[in-house]
């Protein structure tokens, strides 16, 4: 963008502590007209103070009176480049969130202090010993047919410089990276850069090492596991321009690079894409769609279990282009999958949480030098109620979700609609007595696999045993290198591991994530169990897979056990449709916080009344107050209200706005 003689800047202060700021507009002065930039910092008197802030529009006039004139330009160079502006203000209105809360998540925050930012943003010192040298990949890349025809089309809209956004369903080994690399080498060829998202969890150092092997010197790695300066390092290096391919987690779709020429989501159904905790609360993989839109250029979102959002948007042709993979490289097979009835199991008096056929297996396997994986999804394990005779969970009528239990009381409730019941005594499908919290945690399952297998090798892997990066780094790869037999874990062990030596899979409970109270819960579980299964037989020899559960006839269990993902989403897909969920409409989230339980249900029933009030017959449902899936967070009390509409746009000027509130459009 060129400079331009505006009288105007509306900025956006950058302040360090409390709530941000809004949009304030100051006179240029004189001598700095045609100057300023998009993106650019300047300093700015606030009240008594001086602080930085973001140019995001120049102007030629104020509806302000009496402007105070801004005093000087902070950075030379801008932080933030125009397009980046422009997708900052899309996040702004699309998640409802301020703009200075989008441009500080934007920024590291090793570049958002006052010190040494604007000289050293065109000569980041860790690149001195960087060749500066042209991109020449060292590794040769040959697709295969099925890979070449899917990326023709890819090719094409990178050459052309299109906004194409595509959905790369390729089943796990297919060789989707295979892809993206020859994608990147592709936008490299042209002079362009590429910008790869990939989930948090899988950035491994075999990921990292597979993009640096082919782009040597030009790959900024991005994720939460790097120190302030880290980070503020790789930030640098790609807006000097010196990285040109950005491997990152969900926050490199803000990576200042300035002309990439394709953006791709790796698994991009993956929830770590979904910044729910803090503003902005985006989603990545969408955000990365809009930011090809801005730049014209295609975004290629991959996955063996695409969210069913972008499966059906690619199916109907509406924005999305379908690209199948449906086969293994190198004519692997897909792992059989063995389904065992749990409740077999107990009725032949097994209270273990190994069935006798995933013990038989994990012992051969460990005779024949073999590696196995113990799968379990513990999150949620005891707040859903399940019945060990028939296999069904307590669900809510209205919602068909699983109801939540409340220990407190023993009640049991939905937390989207608040229907509430006390824990009954017998299964109301069945009439058994065998009523559960569900699941035992992965500590128990390790416990119980020492006993049986003492001589094993055992690692764990969860939220309690990886407290920080490098201990997944170092339970990953301590794995690779077979210095274990069996690896126990969550969901951390699902995604995106390429390891040859696993023979077996023991899905010690699929049920949890089954009857996870969340209307996505059969999708969850469908992907996980894909997922998992898809670590398995990825060597040259055969693999299997056990998959143990209460409710062998589930849909989602049946169909993930044949590997039949278009047939899942055809089923769940006409569900949702008469449920009156996503795709099919949209959802937003109201959390109302508060240090009184009390006064946050109250202010949620007021709000409620209110919002039913103002959007009476316009076909937006507002549902609940009802306590929010994690009840009482950081000391305060959460009640929540969801909203349902086909579209969102009539409720947006009516949400409650300021503290207390917190906002979650499109929730995951
Ligand atoms: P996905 O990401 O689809 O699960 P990967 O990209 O990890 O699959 O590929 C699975 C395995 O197959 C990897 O070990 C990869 O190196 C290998 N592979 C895939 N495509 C090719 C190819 N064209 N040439 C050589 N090896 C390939
Ligand atoms: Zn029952
Ligand atoms: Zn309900």
């Amino acid at each position: 963008m060129s400079p331009s003689l505006h009288l105007v800047a509306r900025v956006s202060p950058d302040l360090r502590a409390g709530p941000p700021a809004g949009l304030y507009d100051y006179l240029i002065p004189e001598e700095l007209r045609g100057q300023l930039r998009l993106g650019q910092r300047v300093v700015v008197p606030f009240g008594r103070r001086r602080v930085f802030a973001f140019v995001v529009e120049l102007l030629d006039d104020s509806p302000i009176e009496q402007l105070r004139p801004l005093e000087r330009i902070r950075d030379e160079e801008p932080l933030l480049l125009p397009h980046q502006i422009s997708l900052a203000q899309w996040i702004a209105a699309h998640y409802l969130c301020p703009l200075p809360e989008v441009l500080r998540a934007m920024i590291p925050p090793a570049l958002r202090t006052g010190k040494a930012t604007s000289r050293r943003l065109g000569s980041p010192k860790a690149t001195a010993k960087e060749p500066a040298a042209p991109a020449k990949s060292l590794a040769r890349l040959d697709l295969t047919p099925e890979q070449e025809e899917v990326f023709a089309p890819i090719r094409d809209a990178i050459s052309w410089s299109r906004a194409d956004e595509f959905l790369l369903f390729g089943v796990t080994g297919s060789g989707k990276t295979e892809v993206y690399l020859a994608a990147i080498k592709a936008a490299l060829a042209l002079g362009k850069g590429a910008i790869v998202l990939v989930p948090e969890i899988s950035l491994t150092p075999q990921t990292e090492k597979r993009f640096l092997v082919h782009f040597p010197g030009i790959v900024a790695v991005l994720h939460s596991g790097l120190t302030v300066a880290e980070r503020g390092r790789e930030w640098r290096r790609v807006r000097a321009g010196q990285a040109q391919v950005v491997v990152g987690s969900r926050s490199a779709v803000f990576a200042p690079m300035a002309n990439p020429g394709v953006v791709i989501v790796d698994e991009e159904d993956s929830s770590s894409y979904k910044q729910y905790d803090a503003m902005p609360r985006y989603q990545a993989a969408d955000v990365a769609r809009h930011l090809g839109r801005i730049l014209s250029v295609p975004v290629v979102l991959g996955s063996a279990t695409p969210r069913l959002e972008a499966y059906q948007q690619a199916l109907g042709a509406k924005g999305l282009r379908l690209l199948r993979m449906p086969h293994r490289f190198g004519g692997r097979p897909l792992p059989p999958v063995e389904v065992v009835d749990l409740r077999e199991e107990l009725a032949w008096g097994n209270r273990s949480p190994f069935s006798r056929r995933l013990t038989e297996l994990v012992t051969e396997t460990l005779s024949e030098g073999g590696q196995g994986i113990l799968f379990l999804n513990r999150r949620g394990t005891s707040s859903v109620v399940l019945c060990r005779s028939c296999g069904e969970a307590l669900g809510c009528p209205n919602c068909s979700v699983s109801l939540t239990l409340h220990f407190e009381g023993r009640l049991c409730t939905c937390h989207y609609c608040d229907h509430q019941v006390a824990l009954p005594e017998q299964c109301p499908t069945c009439g058994s007595r065998l009523l559960r919290a569900l699941g035992a945690g992965t500590e128990r399952i390790e416990a119980e696999a020492r006993e049986l297998w003492p001589e094993a090798r055992i690692l764990r892997m969860d939220r309690d045993t990886v407290g920080h990066r490098d201990a997944h780094r170092e339970i990953y790869e301590a794995f690779v290198r077979r210095d274990a037999d069996l690896l126990i874990g969550t969901q951390m062990v699902a995604k995106g591991w390429d390891l040859p030596g696993v023979r077996l899979v023991g899905i010690v409970n699929a049920d949890i994530a089954l009857h996870f109270p969340d209307f996505r819960a059969a999708e969850k579980t469908f992907s996980l169990l894909t997922q998992v299964a898809g670590r398995a037989g990825r060597g040259d020899e055969p693999a299997q897979v056990i998959l143990q559960t209460y409710s062998p006839d589930h849909s989602a269990i049946q169909l993930a056990s044949a590997h039949d993902y278009e047939g899942f989403a055809a089923m769940e897909l006409e569900v949702r449709r008469q449920l009156r969920f996503p795709p099919f409409t949209r959802l937003l989230v109201l959390t109302r916080s508060d240090p009184s339980d009390r006064e946050a249900r109250e202010q949620a029933e007021r709000e409620a009344l209110r919002l039913r009030g103002l959007l009476e017959g316009s076909g937006v449902e507002v549902l609940g107050p009802s306590p929010a899936f994690i009840p009482r967070l950081r000391s305060l009390y959460r009640w929540q209200l969801t909203i349902r509409a086909t579209r969102l746009e009539a409720v947006r000027p009516h949400l409650p706005e300021g503290r207390g509130w917190a906002i979650d459009v499109d929730p995951a």
